[in-house]
């Protein structure tokens, strides 16, 4: 017998693939990202040019301009440094963070400490943000904190499109009306938010999830660390919400897709999935990090939009093709 044989060490296995972004196409808006309770958090949407938290730097935020950052443990922070130095290296203008104003100096000193270690300056904007304060993320698109309770100091927040639309008594008058009235410094036009996404970032259950931000918003990134109905001192230790406290926010907020983020990699997916319907989340509730059920609904709208589109050019174009 070759010796050579026995002595030869078993074939290892190749370490675990980690940090796969997840995707949730929710119409007019992309949410994608990672998150695991613990470990990492980075969830972006593309077209508000945001993300919220940066646990780690996947390629496809750095375009991204701007991060919302919840609170600083490391799970949602860890990957901040490095996005600001991807965007330098990448010749792109500082990003910036907005952050709970009690770890912008905080930030601004760990910033410091990187120009020790590397030796060059790496351009970096922190924005520290009172409750109810606002910035603008784009032209009509601001990011509106709200102040949660966690652990440490920390923020959840709101995407809001600000629109000007003419006042009900102005709505049927002809321009030269409007422009007359205008002319005589009546303000024809109020301003209307639309509250498009929010995010709670981590924190307990408390009234500022109520607030009229979050009941509006059309989607709802919300953490769910404890599914287990004996795990309620546990959320009630983290500072983290439980699946029960889902039920009574599903109930207040109008949102169509509520996204959860912040399993715990301990809680089975099949186990979270079923104690999210049993408190109302069924068909409205995404776990984001289920990949098959988010592959899945994915190529569901990848072929109701082909099936749609047969169907429109089966009807328009049967007759005459088009020559354009
Ligand atoms: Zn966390
Ligand atoms: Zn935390």
């Amino acid at each position: 017998m070759d010796p050579s044989a026995t002595d030869r060490p078993m074939i290892p296995n190749p370490p675990a693939k980690d940090g796969q972004l997840s995707f949730l196409w929710l119409p007019p808006h992309r949410v994608q990202g990672f998150s695991v309770a613990g470990e990492q958090t980075v969830v972006h949407v593309p077209e508000l040019e945001v993300a919220f938290d940066v646990g780690f730097c996947p390629r496809v935020l750095v375009p991204c301009p701007s991060i919302a950052l919840s609170h600083a443990h490391m799970d949602h922070i860890g990957g901040l440094p490095y996005w600001f130095s991807q965007r330098y290296f990448q010749k792109l203008p500082p990003g910036k963070v907005h952050c709970h104003h009690a770890i912008a100096q905080p930030l601004l000193n760990m910033m410091k400490g990187w120009v020790d270690l590397e030796r060059q300056q790496t351009p970096h904007e922190v924005i520290g943000m009172e409750d109810g304060q606002e910035v603008l993320l784009k032209p009509n698109i601001w990011l509106r904190a709200i102040e949660v309770r966690h652990t440490v100091p920390a923020l959840g927040f709101v995407v809001i499109e600000r629109r000007n639309k003419l006042k009900p008594e102005f709505v049927d008058l002809p321009a030269d009306a409007l422009r007359e009235a205008k002319a005589r410094g009546e303000s024809i036009t109020r301003q209307i938010d639309i509250p498009l996404v929010a995010y709670t970032g981590d924190t307990e259950m408390g009234p500022y999830l109520l607030r009229d931000e979050f009941r509006q918003a059309q989607t709802v990134v919300t953490e769910c660390t404890f599914f287990d109905p004996e795990h309620r001192g546990r959320a009630a230790t983290g500072m983290h919400l439980h699946v029960e406290d889902i039920r009574e926010l599903l109930q207040a907020w109008s949102a169509r897709d509520v996204v959860v983020v912040h399993l715990s990699r301990r809680t089975m997916l099949s186990y979270a999935r079923k104690r999210l319907d049993e408190v109302g989340g069924e068909g409205r509730a995404h776990i984001l990090m289920d990949h098959r059920a988010t592959r899945a609904r994915y190529e569901r709208q990848v072929n109701e939009d082909r099936e749609a589109t047969e169907a429109r050019d089966g009807s328009d174009g049967a007759e005459e093709p088009s020559t354009t």
